[in-house]
């Protein structure tokens, strides 16, 4: 008989998402002359590009015609594409070989699939709140989960704990949900920690095109020492409206390795035999519109896009910042994670918001416990869907 992974029935169901629907479902059956506004979901809703739509035309016509058409690609992806997104990183300062930079479908399988390549016993230290992605993918796995508060005191930006000793790091920055992004110091230090452990930090940095300030890192090999220690996820998603046509890389820099047996293991040959032997590569089409993204062309188009979203974040923090209440993230992120007023529980406030303003946000309690108490609200949105949400917000708050 066969015995299934039991380490499944460890997982919690999710409820956050279905139960964000049924109530807004029900609200908007009993009051049908009211419009919601949705400030909750994480997807992006600018459209793809015209760089990036005629690229993906251009290769269309290729694909039907018998002397450019292509079958299987590379699995790690087109050198094209390893050319781009070598030229991408070069913009701030990081130099990779195009070996280190691997093709895939998103950040969320690479996120996920690269837990095959480490061994059950390893402790793994998770953010709370967090992406739920890291945490489910451990417990199919069966590993030991260490969460590490991120909280209020520490501006959600946790820095290494002086008493565990963790093997696998997740970081994600900027932060989904709470939009706090690390400084360079602040890396600097877990790489350090990862480095003097024989750790790897899983870097997430699918919103580093968010970051505006200065003085943040857009990549984790910004920081000395990092290739010896770390991965780093990123994905064309809320670069440049990837979500549904799929499309991201991973960089496993070669000095990245672990002894075994006294012989220097690479996780980037790792790697690459778990993607050739799983995956058959990101579609052509998809990779030509890919690449359109890094020309200036298209990092000029791209950009526009992002400047529209980060006026949504700039009307809501103004809003939040008119009212009094504390919010973090909106800056280098399309994010903002907002105190409940009136020490509201995450999920009163977001019943009360519904009821009375009929504007919908996403209960912080869903992404962990440290998340109660707090709500996240998204800059992916039209202007006046955001402008009205906000009118809204003051008009209930201000009393
Ligand atoms: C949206 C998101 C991703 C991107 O996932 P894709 O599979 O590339 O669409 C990765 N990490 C986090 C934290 C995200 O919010």
């Amino acid at each position: 008989m066969a015995k299934i992974n039991e380490n499944f029935l460890n997982l919690k169901e999710s409820y956050l998402f279905s139960d964000i629907a049924k109530k807004v479902d029900a609200f908007t059956a009993a009051n049908p002359d009211k419009t919601v506004v949705r400030l909750g979901i994480g997807d992006v809703t600018r459209p793809l590009v015209p760089a990036v739509i005629e690229a993906m035309h251009k290769a269309v016509d290729e694909m039907g015609d018998a002397a450019t058409f292509r079958g299987y690609g590379p699995e790690q992806g087109y050198g094209f594409l390893h050319e781009a997104v070598q030229g991408y990183y070069k913009s701030f300062g990081v130099t990779l070989d195009n070996d280190e930079i691997f093709i895939s479908d998103g950040a969320k399988s690479d996120v996920a699939n690269i837990t095959d390549l480490f061994d059950q016993a390893n402790t793994v230290l998770v953010p709370d709140p967090v992406y739920p992605v890291y945490v489910d993918t451990n417990i199919m796995n069966g590993r030991n989960i260490v969460y590490l508060d991120a909280n209020e005191d520490n501006g959600f930006l946790p820095m290494p704990p002086s008493d565990v000793k963790a093997d696998m790091v997740y970081l994600c920055s900027p932060n989904n949900p709470t939009g706090a992004t690390y400084n360079y110091e602040q890396l600097k230090a877990w790489v350090d920690y990862a480095n003097a452990n024989g750790a790897v930090i899983l870097y997430d940095a699918a919103y580093e095109s968010f970051i505006t300030e200065d003085g943040l890192p857009r990549s984790i090999f910004e920081i000395e020492g990092a290739k010896t220690c770390a991965i780093e996820f990123c994905s064309l998603s809320k670069l440049a409206s990837f979500t549904g046509t799929r499309c991201g890389y991973t960089v496993v820099p070669k000095a990245l390795t672990f002894a075994v047996d006294g012989k220097d293991v690479a996780l980037n040959k790792l790697w690459l035999r778990r993607q050739t032997t799983k995956f058959n590569g990101v579609p052509y089409i998809i990779q030509r519109g890919a690449a359109a993204v890094f020309t200036d062309e298209g990092l000029a188009q791209i950009r526009e896009n992002i400047g529209f979203y980060q006026e949504n974040a700039r009307i809501i923090g103004e809003t939040l910042d008119e009212l009094g209440i504390t919010y973090f993230g909106g800056v280098n992120s399309p994010y903002i994670w907002l105190k409940c007023p009136n020490g509201m529980k995450s999920w009163e406030f977001f019943d009360y918001l519904l009821e009375n303003a009929a504007v919908v946000g996403t209960p912080g309690s869903g992404f962990g416990k440290n998340g109660e108490g707090y709500f996240r609200l998204t800059s992916f949105n039209n202007h006046e869907n955001t402008r009205e949400a906000m009118a809204r917000v003051k008009a209930l708050l201000k009393k």
